[in-house]
Formats: C-alpha cells, structure tokens, sequence
C-alpha cells in the first residue's frame, strides 16, 4: 500500500446528518444512490435509510424532475445521513435542490455546459458552502467535437497509451470545466472519470491524480450485475486505492444498492482504508470432507453476524479439522464442523460441541456473549489468536479425519 496522495479536503453535511470527509485527513467515505424515484418520499426515504443502515456514509438521489427536488424537502429531516443531488441536463434541479437544502451536487459537463448556467449553479452552492462534484464519465463526454484542438496537444502526452484518445478528452474536459470554477473561485469540488472499462478508470483516475489536487470519487460505471459487476469493479479500485489514489468510492451493481455499501465497505476493510465495525467473517470454501452443510450455515451465520454484532470480532466457519486449526488462526470463535456436529472455540477454549442442528444458535450465543466480554473490557479481540488447537478428531468429530487416517493406513510403506 502507498500512503494516500495528498488533496484538498471536501467536507458535506450539517449537524442534523453528520459531517463526513471527503479527501484531506478523512479516512475513504462510501457513498451509494438510491434506485427508486425521488417523488416517492417515503419509498425514497426509506431506501436511503436502509442504505445508511448499511453503512453508507453519503446517498445520491436521482431529480430528473421538479417534483424530485420538491420531494427533498420532506425527504431531508427524515434521512441521518448527508444526501447529495445527481444533476443532468437541467441546471435549475441544482439550484432547486440547493434551496431545498441538499448537502452536495453532482453535475456533468457532458450535459450541462453553457458558462453561465454552470455559474448560477456555482454561486448557489458557494453562497451556501455545499460541494460539487464534476462527474466526466466517459459515456457522455466521447462525442463532444469541441475538445479537437485540446485533444491533439494532448495526444502527444497519451501516445503511448491505447486509451490515449479517451484520456485526452476526460482531460480536457475536466480543463476546461474546472476554469469556471476557478473564475469563480470554488474550489469545493470532488472529481470523478468513471468508465465501464477498468483499464481507462486506472488510466483516467492516474492522470487526473497526478494534474488536480481535489478529492477523487472512484467508480466504474454501469458494471453490471453483482455477480460480473464485484471484479469489474474490485480490481480498478483496489489497484488505485492501493497506490494512495481514491478519497471515496461508490461500487455500482443492477441490483440492490445495499449490496454496493456492504462491497464498498467491505473492501475498504480489507485494505486496512477503514477500521471494520462488526463481525469479520472467515469460512472454508468446503470439499469433499464435509460433513455438514456448511453452505447454509455461513450464508446464516454471515447474515446474523451483520444484523447483531457491532464489534469486530473475526469469526471462522470450518468445514472440518483438517486445514481448520491453521487457517482460522486469528479467530475470536471458531467452528470446526465435523460428522454432523460441530465443535466451537473461544479464543482458543473449546466451550460447545453440538449437533449440526444447534451450531448457528450455539455460534451466535458464543458470539453474543464475546462481544458483551469485549464491551465490558473483560476479553480482547485477537488475544489468544493463536492457541487453537485441533480438537480430538476422532473422538469429538468423527469428521474427515477418520478417513484420511483410514486412507493413510492403507498406503504401502516406502522403505
Ligand atoms: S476446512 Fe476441511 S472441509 Fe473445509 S476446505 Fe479445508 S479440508 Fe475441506
């Protein structure tokens, strides 16, 4: 990991929806944007709330129309987290929703262009300190004819670059864009360059790194569904966030956005950009010494964990003794299951052994029951991380280990 590059910090909200960072000191924010309509207040209201349930920091919302940004009004005092309005084409929704008291804009250059309309826009949010964040995506800048000349000189620079045509104009758009900004000197500003392509998001997000010192939103645009969309997505924003690039992200999946919270964050987490609230969760992927269904059992675990545990205990689901011990090293509780049963661990002290049955409720007391020890100061997390030692194989589990035991018998000796 290199140390994040250095930029202007953005700050967005208010007291009523808490103050969140963006770029400077502030750790990576995660943001999402709802998929409903705005007018509909409360299914609007209750999206963003589950959203930042889920532990978004930042939710965008979609005012295509008046009544979208009339709807913010009532949907603002309801919401605890700060709410950011996504303009196209109409630059009075942002004025609009600057009124209604929105915590930041986002705006396109591909589509709202005219000088004067991006000042009136400037000095609405300037007059009230809200941010802007200029958005260059790809999708709706490639066609603009005016960028030629700029493209030429910097054709140049990226000739060496198969996405050099694409960088030039992502770079002068975003030129030219920022010179109104500066005529009206707001430098309150966020940057993104979303592609579909992960190699143009590098490229782009790189460059413009290395030209602007204002905060960069990463994101690949239109990924796709979850299942294609995670490592369209994952791969470009690790590979920047690794070099120290991206001050706060928002994954994109054709599906529900909490799914784009719990990746973003989780992603974060195991780049060590966040410190993890709740459980962290450790399973084997299974094979064919499994004895339990072990699928369902960390689909259930995974998703109580979520709804209860607020501390960041790391918990490990083992399919049997085998590879268990060693690789949920580390683990505050473990299971190891075996035939039908499983035996769970607290730091290192075997307390249960169940049948199949019992094992989630068991994990979940055990778990339960940890985190009000670490809560009380009366146990730390990853102490004793290292003391788990196998159980009994074939006298508490009767799992894999007869086989492997059986099998290993049977082979010739080699002299
Ligand atoms: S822990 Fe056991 S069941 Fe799970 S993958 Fe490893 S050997 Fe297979």
């Amino acid at each position: 990991m290199v140390a994040r590059r250095k930029t202007r910090k953005v700050v967005i909200g208010d007291k009523a929806h808490g103050f969140v960072g963006i770029g400077g000191d502030a750790p990576v924010a995660v943001q999402t944007m709802t998929s409903g309509y705005t007018w509909e207040i409360d299914k609007c209201v209750a999206e963003i709330n589950r959203m930042a349930a889920a532990g978004a920091d930042i939710v965008r919302v979609a005012v295509p129309e008046r009544k979208d940004t009339s709807a913010l009004k009532e949907i603002l005092p309801r919401v605890t987290v700060p709410i950011v309005a996504d303009v196209h084409f109409h630059f009075q929704r942002a004025i609009e929703a600057v009124e209604a008291g929105i915590h930041k804009i986002r705006l396109n250059p591909g589509n709202i262009n005219d000088r004067d309309q991006v000042k009136d826009v400037i000095q609405a949010c300037k007059a009230k300190k809200i941010p802007i964040r200029v958005g260059v995506n790809e999708g709706s800048i490639i066609e603009r004819k005016d960028k030629q000349k700029r493209m030429k000189e910097l054709g140049g620079v990226f000739s060496n670059n198969k996405n050099g045509h694409l960088l030039a104009i992502m770079i002068a758009k975003l030129e030219e864009y920022l010179d109104i900004f500066h005529e009206e000197d707001f430098h309150d500003i966020v940057i993104s360059a979303k592609s579909i392509d992960p190699e143009v998001v590098i490229d782009a997000y790189r460059e413009i790194s290395q030209r602007f010192d204002y905060p960069l939103h990463l994101g690949v645009t239109h990924a796709g569904p979850k299942e294609t969309g995670t490592i369209r997505s994952v791969v470009p924003l690790g590979h920047l966030l690794c070099s120290g690039i991206g001050d706060t992200i928002r994954i994109s999946y054709a599906n529900d956005p909490v799914y784009e919270v719990e990746d973003g964050l989780e992603l974060l987490y195991v780049l060590g950009l966040r410190t993890r609230v709740g459980a962290e969760l450790i399973a084997c992927p299974t094979c064919g010494r499994i004895q339990v269904d072990l699928f369902k059992l960390v689909q259930d675990v995974r998703k109580q964990l979520a709804k209860e545990i607020k501390v960041p205990m790391k918990v490990a689901v083992m399919g049997c003794v085998v590879n268990g011990p060693g690789e949920c090293e580390g683990a505050d509780i473990a299971i190891f299951a075996g035939d039908r049963k499983g035996i769970i661990y607290v730091q290192g002290e075997k307390v249960a052994n169940v049948p199949e049955e019992q094992i989630l409720e068991r994990l979940l007391i055990e778990c339960r029951q940890f985190e009000q020890k670490v809560k009380r100061g009366e146990a730390k997390l990853g102490e004793k991380k290292v003391d788990i030692l196998p159980p009994d194989p074939i006298g508490d589990l009767g799992s894999g280990w007869e086989k492997i035991e059986k099998d290993r018998r049977a082979l010739p000796v080699v002299k």
